[in-house]
């Protein structure tokens, strides 16, 4: 192993971040060289240590421990617990400075506006006590684009003491003008023997669920440990991945009548389906990350993803999305759900002719890995 590359390990065993070595040493070198800039974008997969990594380069800033922070002073606690005076956190139902918004019963699906106009009121302010006011986007993708429009006047005059960290699980979704004004970092999947061994080290999980997790995870270590506080996540991820792997290569009749079955569920069991179409919008987001990935990479899905153009999948993450904001907004919710079956791409079958419409049942096809 070179010097540098030891280094790496090293300094992302001091943040704590399972498999985001590089992530994590360039952050503290930009720390230990006083050229940390105003905006980060930290990209990657749900689960992969976007927002721990954002918490610790707060920790890094205010801790009295400076770039190795302790993680156990009250301000290291403070920052990850939320309560930290001088950070706050943008997510979806998060406050605004409107009396009249509750965009935490409101059924909010994006990051609306009036939030990112407080964010530019509070980045103004002086800091009570760190030097600087730390914002945390998570994620940065569930944006309004009105909010996009208003964060891109704060990225393009950035207070002197404010730091704005994006978090973002599909960065080409955001505006090239919001991501070219922010330092990009890319987080990746970690190896399975990595995740497993950090599960059973520092969460005592049992060495075969900890690989079963690291396999399930695909090298996240934050999913998995999600997965193995409960348990039942683990189940409906299978179950839901396999659902729309075997969607994506259904014929028409078969796509409408699985969008009328989960509908009825719709009436019964919302989280469930809501769970069900997040797992989704995660597959097709390893798809295109593995769609657009150089042959010889490290794939971030398995399966015959490359029949999948990047486009294709795309556009079935925009259509998934669509359809859990109808969903939530109460659109009808069959048509809604019509509308994402007819809007995925059909992916060929395994050993089928172009043209040729998939014969097999919908419910549970399992395929090989
Ligand atoms: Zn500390
Ligand atoms: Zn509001």
């Amino acid at each position: 192993m070179t010097e540098t590359a030891t280094g790496a390990v090293q300094y992302a065993e001091d943040w704590g971040v399972v498999g985001q070595s590089a992530a994590a040493a360039a952050l503290r070198h930009a720390l230990i060289s006083g050229r940390l800039t105003h905006a980060y974008l930290l990209s990657g997969p749900e689960g992969a240590g976007k927002a721990t990594l954002a918490r610790r380069l707060a920790q890094a800033l205010i801790c009295k421990a400076g770039v190795r922070p302790c993680l156990e002073c009250r301000t290291c606690r403070q920052v990850d617990s939320g309560d930290a005076p001088d950070i706050e956190g943008i997510t979806i139902g998060g406050v605004c400075d409107e009396g009249n918004h509750d965009h935490a019963s409101d059924n909010s699906t994006r990051i609306r506006i009036c939030q990112v106009r407080r964010l530019e009121r509070v980045a103004n302010l002086s800091p009570f006590a760190a030097a600087r006011r730390i914002f945390i986007i998570d994620t940065a993708d569930e944006l309004q684009p009105e909010g996009a429009n208003a964060l891109l006047k704060t990225l393009e005059e950035p207070p002197a003491t404010s730091l704005l960290i994006l978090l973002a699980t599909d960065p080409e979704a955001l505006l090239p003008t919001i991501r070219s004004r922010c330092q990009q970092l890319t987080l990746t999947p970690a190896p399975a023997s990595e995740v497993a061994a950090a599960l059973v080290e520092r969460a005592g999980v049992p060495e075969g669920e900890a690989l079963d997790l690291a396999r399930l995870s695909r090298g996240r270590y934050g999913l998995a440990l999600r997965m193995h506080g409960d348990p039942s996540l683990a189940v409906l991820r299978e179950t839901a991945t396999e659902q729309v792997r075997s969607l994506s290569r259904a014929g028409r009749n078969e796509r409408l009548d699985y969008a009328q079955q989960l509908s009825r569920s719709w009436q019964r069991e919302r989280e469930s389906v809501l769970a069900t179409l997040d797992v989704w919008r995660s597959w097709w987001r390893d798809v295109l990350h593995a769609s657009a990935e150089v042959p010889g990479g490290t794939p971030a899905a398995s399966g015959p993803l490359e029949q999948c153009s990047p486009a294709q999948a795309l556009a079935a993450l925009s259509a998934t999305q669509r359809a859990r904001e109808h969903l939530i907004t109460n659109t009808n919710p069959q048509l809604a759900l019509e509308v994402l079956m007819l809007d995925l791409p059909v992916l060929p079958a395994q050993g089928m002719r172009d043209g040729e419409e998939a014969r097999e049942p919908i419910a549970v096809t399992p395929e090989a890995d």
